[in-house]
Formats: structure tokens, sequence, C-alpha cells
């Protein structure tokens, strides 16, 4: 079979779905690649790189999808897009069939398969595919990158011959996977590193990155505002207010604040206020990785920067894996590897069996059979 990557068409989009070196894995499989020309330029690589690793290059969308029998992009399918889908063919992307819905539809109405790479379930088995992670660490990552680059000082305390410089004190809000990936990338280049998550759990990974976990004064378990399958709920009123008083504490103290924190299915919550963006010093750097859905903090403004009238930038860019595309198009074509190494149980031969007895296929499939197979059953392994 037939596996093709056409260019992402969402604007300013600059990752790619296929590398010349997950197309070498690919053709163990026994795939055939196709790459639309162009379509890895924006990340760094050119058709030429492709060619040298046995994918062919097609010049346009239409034939992209019109030959390949598997479609691996990164970006949910414009409606355009899904109506290349017949019924022979697989899609596999990021999708949130959620929000996507009428789409999830027209493709199971047109008899493909859908794969989203954002319902990969999140077990232990899974990892290897899990795209959701591999961005967020990249985000995580990006946005102390990104906060170091608007920040007029070092990170890292020095003593020079001009003077002592101190370091940096940097706040994380919500330790999952951006908000460790910010912990590590912060620490690392020398600033002293506080983090807070209402899964008191995180505590110890935290500390054992080399940041002091912020605990507040709040008489029953910091647990009051987590705790679901891993992931976090919405606090009791006491306990956000008890948070919100140490971040009023913490505010004119950090010079960068990097808030990640999410509840599933919701509106991110919001927890840095005008207030504390206002007891903050000229300079401050804040980056909100909640942004899309609705931001951390009162101030953000999606996918812009802006300065507020005493002097602190606020950064609510929603593009962060893009703005690395060749470290996200890497990791994410990896994941997509993987994905089709669990779809092809001859491991040679190039063809998919689409089993969705098997649970991590199953949970990641939206589309299949002229069916909508969204929502899964919860799966069975851990
Ligand atoms: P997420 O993006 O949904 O949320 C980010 C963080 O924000 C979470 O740590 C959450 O606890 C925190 N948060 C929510 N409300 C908050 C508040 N009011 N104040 C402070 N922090 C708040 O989460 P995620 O990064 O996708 O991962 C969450 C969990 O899932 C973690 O335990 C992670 O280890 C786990 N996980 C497991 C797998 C796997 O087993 N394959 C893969 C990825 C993540």
């Amino acid at each position: 079979m037939k596996i093709g990557t056409p260019t992402e068409i969402f604007e300013g989009e600059a990752r790619v779905a296929m590398t010349p070196d997950s197309a070498l894995q690919l053709q163990k499989l026994g795939y055939d690649c196709l790459i639309q020309s162009g379509a890895g330029a924006k990340a760094g690589f050119a058709d030429a790189a492709y060619e040298a690793a046995g994918v062919t290059v097609v010049a346009d969308a239409g034939a992209l999808w019109a030959q390949a029998d598997i479609i691996a992009k990164v970006r949910p399918p414009s409606e355009e897009e899904v109506a290349y889908l017949t019924p022979e063919k697989l899609l596999i992307s990021f999708f949130y069939p959620v929000a996507n819905e009428a789409l999830m539809k027209q493709a199971a109405d047109l008899g493909a398969s859908v794969i989203a790479m954002d319902m990969v379930p999140r077990i232990s088995r899974a990892q290897k595919m899990d795209a959701l992670s591999s961005m967020a660490n990249i985000a995580g990552y990006r946005a102390v990158i990104e906060a170091g680059n608007n920040f007029g000082r070092f990170f890292t305390g020095q003593v020079t011959a001009a003077g002592k410089v101190p370091p940096a004190k940097v706040l994380i809000v919500g330790a999952g996977v951006a908000g460790l990936a910010a912990i590590g990338t912060s620490t690392s280049l020398g600033a002293i590193t506080y983090a807070f998550d209402v899964r008191p759990e995180v505590a110890e990974q935290v500390e054992s990155m080399g940041a002091e976990f912020v605990y507040l004064d709040f008489e029953e378990e910091q647990a009051d505002g987590a705790s679901s399958g891993g992931y976090a709920s919405v606090s009791s009123p006491e306990f956000r207010e008890a948070q919100l008083a140490k971040f009023r504490e913490l505010a004119p103290q950090m010079d960068i604040v990097i808030t990640t924190a999410l509840i599933p299915n919701r509106e991110a919550p919001e927890l840095w206020t005008e207030d504390m963006v206002k007891a903050m010093k000229p300079g401050s750097v804040i980056v909100d990785l909640a942004a899309e859905r609705g931001g951390n903090c009162k101030l953000t403004v999606m996918d812009e920067k802006i300065v507020t009238d005493n002097g602190v930038t606020i950064i609510g860019y929603t593009d962060f894996p893009s703005r690395m595309a060749t470290q996200s198009s890497t990791l994410y074509a990896t994941n997509i590897r993987h994905m089709m190494s669990d779809l092809t149980p001859g491991k040679t031969d190039g063809t998919v069996v689409h089993n969705m007895e098997d649970d991590v296929i199953r949970g990641a499939t939206i589309a299949h059979a002229k069916d909508v197979t969204f929502p899964p059953p919860p799966p069975k392994t851990k």
C-alpha cells in the first residue's frame, strides 16, 4: 500500500507528518511512500532529501490524495481535504472530533477510516504514539526559550567583574507534560524555578528536576483541586482562593511565569489575574500555554504578544510546536510511524489491518466502515 503526506494548508503551519527518516522506517514495514512537493520545506526537509530516502515526490495535493491509500498529515483536514477521501482510504491526523464533528461525519459517510492522533489512549503501551505529549513537550521547552528571548536578563546568576547578577525566578503553573518540560528547560538554564499543580503527586517529580514545589496554606490535602485518571478536575472555591492568595504573594517576586494549567474538556482555569500582572516588575514575562483554551492569564490575547502599561510582556502564541518545526515534525512522524507499525501486523508486507479489537487502534479510530466510532469505549488495558 502507499502512504502519502500532503503539504499542510493551515496558515502558518510549518510541520510535516513524514520525514525522510520516518519514510525509511515506513518502507521497512513494506509501504511505498509519497510526499507532496515542498511539504517538508518549512520543517527543513527538501524534496531531494525525501527522494534520497526512496520517497516519490508528487506534484500537487490532488495527485497525492488520489494516489495514497493512507494519508498522514498534522492538522485536522479541511472540508476540501475530507472530500478527497474514498472507502478504501485511511486518514491519520490530529482531528479533535468534538470540535470537528461535521468533518468526522463527512469522512464516515464517505466510508473512509480516520485515526485521530489526539485520541490515542494515554496508556503505557501507547506512549510511543502519544503525539499530544510529543507536542506538549516541545511547547513547554519553547515557552521558556520564548520567555528568555523577551526577558532582558540572564536566567542564571553570575558573578562578573562588572558586578553580581541575580538568577531569574521562574514560576511554572501546571506540571503536566508541558509544565515538566518547561521546568527542565528553566532549571537547566540556571533559573530558580518554582512549580505548582493541583495534583500533589507531581511534587516529587518537580523536586527531582531541581525546582521547588509551591505548597498552599490549605487545611485539606492539596489534592482538593485534582484528580481523575491522572488529570485535573475543577477546584473547590476555597482551594482556588488559597491558590490565588499564594500566587498574589509570589507575583512581585517572579520574573517569568509560564502557565500550562488545563482541565480536560473545559475552558482553561483563570489563575493569573489582572492584579497579579500589575504586581509584577517591569520587564517580567508571562507565557500562557493555555491561550487556545481561553488562557490561564486574564490579559492573554490569543496568538499575540502584548506589553502591559506596567511593562509586563504576555505571550499567547498557540503555535509553539510549529515554531520548532524540524523537531516537532521528527517526533510527530515517529509517532505516526509507530501507529503504522501497530496497524501492520505482518510488519513487512505494507498491508494495514484495522483491528478494532486493539485498544489503541479502537480508541483512536473515529470513523470506520461507514460509522462514526467516536467516542470510544474505555480501554481494557493500562
Ligand atoms: P493537561 O494538559 O490536561 O493539564 C496540564 C496540567 O495542568 C496538569 O498537570 C493539571 O493537573 C494542571 N492543572 C489543572 N488545573 C490546574 C490549576 N488550577 N492549577 C494548577 N495546575 C492545574 O495535562 P497533560 O500534561 O496532558 O497530562 C496530565 C496527566 O496525564 C499527567 O499525570 C501525565 O503524566 C499523564 N499522562 C500520561 C500519559 C501516558 O500514560 N501515556 C501520557 C501523557 C500524560
